[in-house]
Formats: structure tokens, C-alpha cells, sequence
């Protein structure tokens, strides 16, 4: 029975890990839930899993918690989430969204054995730092984004690989032509067709920024050069990633997408529990790839760019995407805005070295003013 830390319990990753604990409660156990805010989903799930320890950044929301168990510990704001990191666990999976991961995720590296990383700003923004330091602590860190989860599930067998190909669905806006983008409202492009995900995420997969911070991942946690790094449209999200050997063979991962399967492989590796669904073959199961088409997706080649430029490059594209989404979903700005702000920041920046993790979050910061201070001139 392995104890289990959820750090961003309420949200999409988060409800789909307690799924797979609800459903292999011989071999896991809930130890801690952390949310920012949403105490209502917090309270239901503190009533079905009988966690230890319990943790709400958000201080106003914290106390609407009533009638806590008493065996319950309940840690609250930025310092409560630092305590939280500190608890000593089997395993963590970190599912807070954006940069805000960061922080806590640096501190559980010294205290949890394994960390099933679901967040993927915190590889963007800092990941040298993040996988020197589990290094260090020998702490283990599974990537759970599908297509690196794939990429390590076809790396288990056999990982003397040269080039792999990560699979993307062309988010919600792919048959959009240029000209009509701008007149896109937030529930369109919050529509993925394969994916049911946060917002970020998936307007992150409309842009393919979201693509682009994989292709980041994929190159930290295997060590693969830029170019060897291929981008495959497949709309069926069914084939997440493949990998190609020396004699060109290609070996793919499949399965249904269902974020509860990467989750599972992360917790419960080096094992594998029984999947939830899988791809049957009663119907018609039609796979499809086209070539990626870059023009159409400017943003991810500013991301490439910036991930080829290093330095702080990424951490300030990561900041300006995250202010332009927040704008998008609050109706503040068009769609084609976000555009507009990540290529001047592209192009107003100036390239630095990240040689601390307090520069990481200087620049983060710096991002995000710029970006909104850019914002209000539109
Ligand atoms: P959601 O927006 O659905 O959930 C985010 C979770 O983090 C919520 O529980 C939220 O709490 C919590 N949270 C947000 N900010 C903070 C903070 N400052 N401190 C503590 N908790 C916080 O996001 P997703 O589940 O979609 O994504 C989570 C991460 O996983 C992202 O980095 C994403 O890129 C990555 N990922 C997600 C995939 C998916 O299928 N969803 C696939 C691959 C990667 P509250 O509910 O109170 O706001
Ligand atoms: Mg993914």
C-alpha cells in the first residue's frame, strides 16, 4: 500500500488520480489533498478518502472549512503549502496548474520518494533545476503528460532510440481558417475534440503552445536534441507517441485518450495495475497522421524558437502565455490577442542566463507585467 500526496486534488488531473485510487484502493492509499480554493470538491473528496493531512492555499477559502476531523491536519496559504510539500510520502502527484507548481514542487523533491509529474510549466520555466535537484535526492520524477508518458513506457522495454514523434490532436480551432480566429469565443475553444482538460490546457492546445512545452519535456526528461523531436498531427489521439530505432523501426503507445492510464502507469510503475478502459476492437478504429503544417501554428514555432534559444527565453513566454489565457478567459481580449502578446514579448525580451531559481522567478514576474502593461495598449 503506497501513500499518496495530491497537490491540485479538484482539477482535471486530480479528480482523474482519485479515480484510479478509488478504483485500486489495495495499493493506494490518500495521505494529503491540496486545492487552492474549491473547498466544496475538497470537502466531498476529504469525506470518501479520509486523508491525513489537508491543504488550502487560498486563506479566505480555507476558512469556510467547518467541522474538520480532528484527526485531519489542515495547512493553509503560501506557508501552509510549504509545510504540505514537506511531508514525507511514497509518492506525489503534482497537478497544480501553471508556474505556481513550481515552489512546492522543489520542496517535495526532498520529501517524497517519487513524484508523478503531471505539471508542465515547472519542466518549461525551470527544468534543469528541478531534475538536478531530483537527482540529488534521488527522488524519482515520472513525467505523466500522455505523450512523455508514452515516451517513457516505450523507453522501459528498450531506450536506445534516435528520433521519437509526439502525437497532437490540432486542439479545438485545427479546421479554423486564419481570418476567422479572431472571432472565436472562449467556449469554442474551450471544446477540444479528444481531451476533456483545465482551461489553460486547453487553450494551450489550440495554439499548440501546449505541443511546444512537450516537445521541451520530452528533450529534458530524455535528454534528445531539438531535432529529433517530431511533431505528428493525429486527430484520434489514440497513438500518443512513437519512437524510432536505428534499423527505423517505429514502435508506438496506444491507448484510449483518458488521462487515468498515464496517471496509473506513474503511480504505480515499476508495477501496472488493471487499466480502466482500453481500445477495443468491435468497431472501426481508424488511425490517421498528417504532417504538422507550422505556419498554421505560430505560436508553437515561437515556443520551439525561444526552447532553442534557452536562457530565460521559455520562462517568459510561459509568463506572457499564462497572463494572455487568464485575459482570453475573462473576456478581456480577443483570441488572436494572445497571439499578438506572445510575439512581442518574443521580440521585446531581453535573453538572459538562468542561474538561480530566483531568476526563474524574476523573469516570471517580469513576463507577466510586461504582458499586461502590453495588453492594456490594445
Ligand atoms: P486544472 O485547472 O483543472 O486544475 C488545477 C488544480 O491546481 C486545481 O486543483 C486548483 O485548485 C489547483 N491550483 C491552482 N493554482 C494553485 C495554487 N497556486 N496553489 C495550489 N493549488 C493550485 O488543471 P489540470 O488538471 O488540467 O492541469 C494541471 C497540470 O497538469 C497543468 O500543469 C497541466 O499543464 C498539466 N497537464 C494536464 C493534463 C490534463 O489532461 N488535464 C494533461 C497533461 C498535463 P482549485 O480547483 O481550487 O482552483
Ligand atoms: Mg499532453
Amino acid at each position: 500500500m503506497k501513500t499518496i500526496n495530491i497537490f491540485g486534488s479538484t482539477g482535471s488531473i486530480g479528480k482523474n488520480t482519485l479515480d484510479v485510487i478509488r478504483k485500486n484502493k489495495k495499493d493506494f492509499k490518500v495521505l494529503g489533498l491540496c486545492t487552492h480554493s474549491n473547498v466544496g470538491a475538497l470537502c466531498a473528496q476529504i469525506k470518501e478518502f479520509s486523508p491525513s493531512y489537508v491543504c488550502v492555499v487560498n486563506e479566505e477559502s480555507a476558512g469556510k472549512i467547518k467541522h474538520l476531523n480532528k484527526k485531519i491536519k489542515l495547512f493553509k496559504g503560501e506557508i501552509g503549502l510549504r509545510e504540505f510539500s514537506s511531508i514525507n510520502c511514497d509518492t506525489s502527484l503534482m497537478a497544480i496548474s501553471g508556474i505556481s507548481a513550481l515552489k512546492p514542487l522543489m520542496i517535495n523533491i526532498e520529501h517524497a520518494k517519487k513524484i508523478a509529474l503531471a505539471n508542465k510549466e515547472s519542466i518549461v520555466t525551470a527544468g534543469d533545476f528541478v531534475l538536478d535537484k531530483a537527482k540529488r535526492f534521488k527522488t524519482k520524477i515520472l513525467p505523466v503528460d500522455s505523450e512523455i508518458n508514452a515516451l517513457f513506457q516505450l523507453s522501459a522495454s528498450q531506450n536506445n532510440f534516435s528520433k521519437v514523434y509526439l502525437t497532437a490532436s490540432g486542439g479545438a480551432l485545427f479546421d479554423y481558417k486564419p481570418k476567422d480566429l479572431s472571432r472565436v469565443c472562449v467556449k469554442t475553444v474551450l471544446s477540444h475534440p479528444t481531451w476533456r482538460m483545465g482551461r489553460r490546457i486547453t487553450i494551450d492546445s489550440a495554439t499548440l503552445v501546449n505541443k511546444g512545452f512537450e516537445v521541451v519535456e520530452s528533450h529534458q526528461f530524455f535528454n534528445l536534441p531539438y531535432e529529433n523531436i517530431g511533431i505528428v498531427i493525429h486527430r484520434e489521439s489514440n497513438v500518443h507517441a512513437l519512437v524510432e530505432f536505428k534499423d527505423k523501426t517505429l514502435f508506438a503507445c496506444m491507448y484510449p485518450p483518458d488521462m487515468r492510464i498515464p496517471i496509473s502507469f506513474a503511480l504505480s510503475y515499476p508495477k501496472r495495475i488493471d487499466a480502466l478502459q482500453t481500445l477495443n476492437f468491435k468497431g472501426k478504429l481508424s488511425l490517421t497522421f498528417e504532417p504538422l503544417r507550422v505556419r498554421q501554428f505560430p505560436l508553437l514555432d515561437i515556443v520551439l524558437n525561444g526552447a532553442k534559444r534557452g536562457g530565460n527565453s521559455l520562462t517568459v513566454l510561459n509568463g506572457c502565455d499564462e497572463v494572455a489565457i487568464e485575459y482570453f478567459l475573462g473576456n478581456k481580449i480577443k483570441f488572436t490577442d494572445i497571439y499578438k502578446a506572445m510575439n512581442y514579448m518574443f521580440s521585446h525580451y531581453k535573453q538572459a542566463k538562468l542561474k538561480t531559481l530566483d531568476d526563474v522567478f524574476y523573469w516570471d514576474t517580469w513576463a507577466k507585467e510586461k504582458t499586461k502593461e502590453y495588453l492594456r495598449t490594445l
